[in-house]
């Protein structure tokens, strides 16, 4: 079966907006171990779409396309793939219906232009959309498929979920399973090294090693789970601590999950990484189980007023040094009454403050303070000011973590 995405959308072929619903669906589709055979973008033009839908349907079985089913002008999906086919629209009274109710519910009408959203080719099926007016389509011609979703990412893959991957037959091998690892504080080629034996014991599965900025994965993938189940049992016994996670997430949900496990909590003072550290962990729905809260302590005053850091510890160590890192762990974790505090100071570039410690641009420093022990690690990190920034963040998040899952030795 040849399989191709259609990314539709005039700012798809500009900097503002990248396609990543292509790349979502061909995610899911390896899953059912089913290949993408080809993705283009293409603006709202119409003869241009119209162009594309009709090399589409001569060379694919299934055609996603994405986008256009809005209420606005430059919404006419449907209507190109209509007069592909030579098809008028017709008006689906269930759809209307619902969309009525939607706006019902809102205490609104719908606006005039939003009737065109529940007009269909006539031989093709509306998808509900449960979170959004935009229903998609689902339209059978010629032994083909069309399917026509929702540019909203959130709606497209809800419906994908809802409606098209219940009519998809696995491939013929069968379902292609997937298993992530993610570890953290292991460069990629360090990892590449220390999993070569694994990996050749396991060559039936398919490896691929992705090094973010702030952590590095493992991606396995393979038709019998249990072929995935060994690679991972020996992976876990060659990484030991340094394996963060196993699954979806990174690594501040390992992070507030071993926190929620041990019923702990934690508060964050920020200096070079500005809030970031707090925005990775709030990001995560839930954190509030184990997050308290913290204070972005930039300038040497804020140090004192929000973390209670001693003015004469940061003169003689500076802000960029071990003592004033602890101070502000110490400090925070005492003010938000949380189990741990977790600090991060550092000079992200690109000019050299180091605030009167001779410290090199991209020195970070971390530490970690319980009721009865600590940590503190100093990093040199390349790149540019937001990767160091980042970077710092992943390294306070992995010391601790490595903490928290009881692999580091405390200082006490
Ligand atoms: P549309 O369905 O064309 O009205 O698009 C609705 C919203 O979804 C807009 O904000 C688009 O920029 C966004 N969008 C459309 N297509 C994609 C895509 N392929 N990947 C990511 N976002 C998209
Ligand atoms: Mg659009």
């Amino acid at each position: 079966m040849r399989i191709e995405c259609i990314a539709i959308g005039s700012e798809l072929l500009t900097t503002r907006r990248l396609d990543t619903n292509s790349v979502w669906i061909a995610e899911r589709l390896a899953a059912l171990g089913l290949g993408l055979h080809r993705k283009t973008s293409v603006g709202d033009q119409r003869e241009d779409l119209a162009e594309l839908c009709l090399e589409a349907f001569q060379r694919s079985d299934l055609i996603v396309c994405t986008g256009g089913l809005g209420p606005t002008f430059d919404d006419f999906t449907k209507e190109v793939w209509a007069d592909r086919f030579g098809v008028p629209l017709q008006e689906d009274p269930q759809c209307r219906e619902v969309l009525v109710a939607w706006y019902a519910q809102r205490n609104r009408v719908p606006p005039p232009a939003n009737f065109k959203q529940v007009l269909f080719p006539v031989g093709s099926e509306p998808l509900a959309n449960p979170l959004g007016t935009a229903p998609g389509v689902w339209w059978e011609r010629g032994g083909k498929r069309i399917v026509l979703l929702p540019g909203v990412p959130r709606e497209m893959k809800r419906m994908w979920v809802d409606h098209v991957e219940p009519r998809l037959k696995p491939g013929a091998g069968g379902a292609l399973h997937s298993r992530r690892l993610v570890v953290g504080g292991v460069p990629e080629s360090a990892l590449d090294q220390r999993t070569e034996a694994v990996r050749a014991t396991h060559c039936d599965l398919e490896w691929t090693i992705l090094a973010g900025l702030t952590q590095v994965e493992l991606i396995l993938r393979g038709r019998d789970p249990k072929a995935l189940d060994a690679a991972q049992a020996d992976l876990e016994v060659e990484l030991g601590e340094d394996l963060a996670r196993v699954g979806e997430g990174d690594l501040e949900e390992a992070v507030l999950d071993l926190l929620k496990a041990r019923g702990e909590t934690l508060a964050t003072a920020e200096s070079m990484s500005g809030g970031l550290l707090a925005a990775r962990l709030t990001a995560i729905p839930g954190a509030s189980g184990a997050f308290v809260g913290g204070a972005v302590v930039y300038t040497a005053a804020a140090k004192v007023a929000l973390a209670g850091v001693d003015t004469a510890l940061i003169s003689r160590h500076g802000t960029i040094s071990e003592a004033t890192a602890l101070a502000l762990a110490r400090g925070i974790r005492e003010r938000l009454s949380a189990t741990w505090g977790l600090a991060i100071t550092g000079n992200a570039g690109p000019s050299l403050d180091t605030g009167g410690s001779n410290r090199a641009l991209g020195d970070c420093i971390v530490a970690v303070a319980g009721a009865d022990q600590f940590e503190t690690r100093s990093f040199a990190m390349p790149g540019e000011r937001q990767d160091i920034q980042l970077r710092s963040t992943a390294w306070a998040l992995d010391l601790l973590r490595r903490m928290l899952a009881g692999g580091l030795a405390p200082k006490r």
